[in-house]
């Protein structure tokens, strides 16, 4: 975690000194602050422990969050690393929550890791609910880079198989497209998905009665693969915050609540 609590203060490990007991503000646990030259400074649960909020945090999800935090503060944004929300479902800690100059928040969730469906959908139904505009940018995987080429000055992955919150988060964002962030270098994407295409062989084959049948030949839409275009790289320093209200909408199984929605626009 990027921010423990003192004496009941926040307080974020790259400001924090060594020395006072740092305590987790959700268990109330003993964490050790960890400052070296390799991982990001972040503070560590004292085992043992059984604390949600000490698994699975991995060094990529704390670098990406203390990126997009400096990039809102250096840009004179109030913004806050691993903020509380009480009515959040789950994890109660926005990845980085944000106040534009009129008041309005605005919140960052990274998605380093898969998230079930219904939990985003509750999350998101729950920050549209108390007014706060979203956005939801998933990590890329190696495998956009080793399956995709450039084209016309994008990178283009014809064959990408999107993961349930990914088409989730892109149907949020509708024509805005949907961003996405790469761990390795820290730079930001702009992705579209559309529908990719399967030839599907003629074949013929003889039925019980001796007839002869005819198939294929033609093009469906795959139901497991899209085409990803991704236009970047952006820096996280270099991009602007736009907010704007969206409706209710559903589709496929899918859902998504009426509330706020950021999406950010190259400088
Ligand atoms: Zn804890």
């Amino acid at each position: 975690m990027l921010v423990a609590s003192l004496d009941g203060t926040r307080i974020d490990a790259s400001l924090a000194k060594r020395g006072p007991e740092y305590r987790c503000p959700k268990c109330d646990g003993i964490v050790i602050l960890k400052q070296g030259r390799i991982v990001i400074d972040h503070f560590a649960h004292k085992p043992p422990t059984d604390c949600t909020w000490a698994a699975g945090e991995t060094r990529a999800h704390l670098e990406a969050k203390a990126l997009v935090k400096a990039a809102l503060v250096g840009r004179g944004l109030k913004a806050e690393a691993e903020f509380i929300v009480n009515t959040l479902p789950g994890d109660r800690r926005a990845d980085v929550m944000a106040w534009s100059p009129k008041g309005l928040q605005i919140a960052f969730e990274l998605q380093h890791t898969p998230i079930d469906l219904n939990q985003i959908e509750a999350r998101a139904s729950s920050y549209a609910r108390i007014g706060v505009a979203q956005i939801w940018i998933p990590f890329l995987r190696d495998s956009v880079w080793n399956g995709g080429e450039p084209r016309h000055g994008d990178w283009f992955v014809k064959r990408y198989s999107p993961r349930p919150f990914e088409r989730w988060v892109h149907g949020l964002n509708g024509k805005h497209g949907m961003w996405m962030y790469d761990p390795a270098k820290k730079e930001f994407w702009l992705g579209r998905m559309e529908g990719h295409q399967i030839y599907v062989e003629e074949s013929s084959w003889y039925s019980d009665c001796g007839e002869e049948n005819y198939g294929g030949g033609f093009h469906r839409w795959s139901k497991r693969y899209k085409e990803l275009t991704l236009q970047g790289p952006h820096e996280a320093d270099k991009l602007l915050i736009k907010v704007e209200a969206r409706r209710a909408f559903s589709a496929k199984g899918y859902s998504w609540p009426a509330g706020r929605i950021a999406h950010l626009t190259p400088v």
